[in-house]
């Protein structure tokens, strides 16, 4: 049986959002929410036995050492996901470097392992930033997850394999964001905005359709997704949609995707890989 990759982005609320996140300076005034709500995340990912892979901001593992404890004491692989949420396309290579070297000092302080994996905020590895899979790999990271093989408003790297490919030059592994083929073009179906807007129909459809070409697929959710307390007035028209529609009918499409397939953290799929390239596809 294929097991598909479940991914959490570990980031406060404000940090994701577009409109707050370049106001570092002004962070500690939002109300932070990150811990009740990864809390009630591992709460459901423990009811369905289900381990992941936390991708974890580094700002949130300096501020909260505890919460990543519990996270790698509850059987959860830890990769990065930067420390400040920065667009990587829009980062110098040396900024990128700081980003990186800071979010896995600060892993390092918690748990004294270095990841194995890496997401970029807001799938935000593109053609025009060949570099940073040199970086990670520089680092002893053995694969990325930041490629999004469509386009949004926001990001996208459009001409990019659908299914995990080795990065040849670097030697990272490279496993995208899992879209399904629909009425001739690529359509995002498994993660954040997507699994809230589309109906769980369409969502199994496309992870059954992926499963039955041989493929895994990457699904990747926020906390704050789960998250239904949370307001914020001054959001644009664009962030009220992607940011907070659909949180409500989540948890019960989680507990769909749950009872009806097979979920393993990222370091799996690595091993699943390896088993597929000896001919052993499957664990
Ligand atoms: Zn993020």
């Amino acid at each position: 049986m294929i097991i598909n990759a479940f991914t959490v982005d570990l980031e406060d609320w404000f940090q994701g959002l577009t409109s707050t996140n370049p106001l570092v300076d002004q962070w500690p005034q939002f109300e932070s929410r990150v811990v009740a709500a990864t809390n009630d995340l591992l709460g459901i990912l423990d009811l369905f036995k289900v381990k992941a892979t936390f991708f974890v901001l580094g700002y949130v593992a300096d501020q909260y050492p505890g919460l990543i404890e519990e996270v790698a004491a509850a059987g959860h692989e830890i990769g990065i996901h930067g420390y400040t949420h920065r667009f990587v396309y829009k980062l110098a290579r040396g900024e990128f470097e700081r980003e990186i070297d800071m979010s896995l000092e600060a892993i390092h302080r918690i748990t004294a392992t270095t990841p194995l994996g890496h997401r970029a905020p807001y799938f935000s590895i593109n053609a025009t930033t060949p570099w940073a899979f040199e970086v990670l790999a520089a680092r002893g990271l053995l694969y990325d997850s930041s490629v999004f093989p469509t386009k949004n408003m926001l990001y996208g790297f459009p001409n990019a394999p659908r299914f995990p490919y080795l990065l040849e030059d670097s030697g990272l592994m490279e496993f995208p964001a899992t879209t399904m083929q629909l009425l001739g073009r690529k359509w995002p179906i498994a993660g954040g905005f997507y699994n809230r807007l589309q109906p769980y129909g369409l969502i199994k459809r496309g992870i059954q359709q992926v499963n039955t070409q041989g493929q895994p697929a990457v699904l990747y959710i926020h906390p704050w997704e789960l998250d239904t307390g949370q307001r914020y007035g001054r959001v644009t028209p664009r962030e009220r949609l992607t940011h907070y529609y659909g949180r409500g009918g989540l948890r019960i499409k989680l507990e769909k995707l749950f009872t009806d397939f097979s979920f393993g953290p990222m370091k799996a799929l690595l091993k699943q890989e390896d088993n597929a390239a000896q001919g052993s596809f499957g664990i």
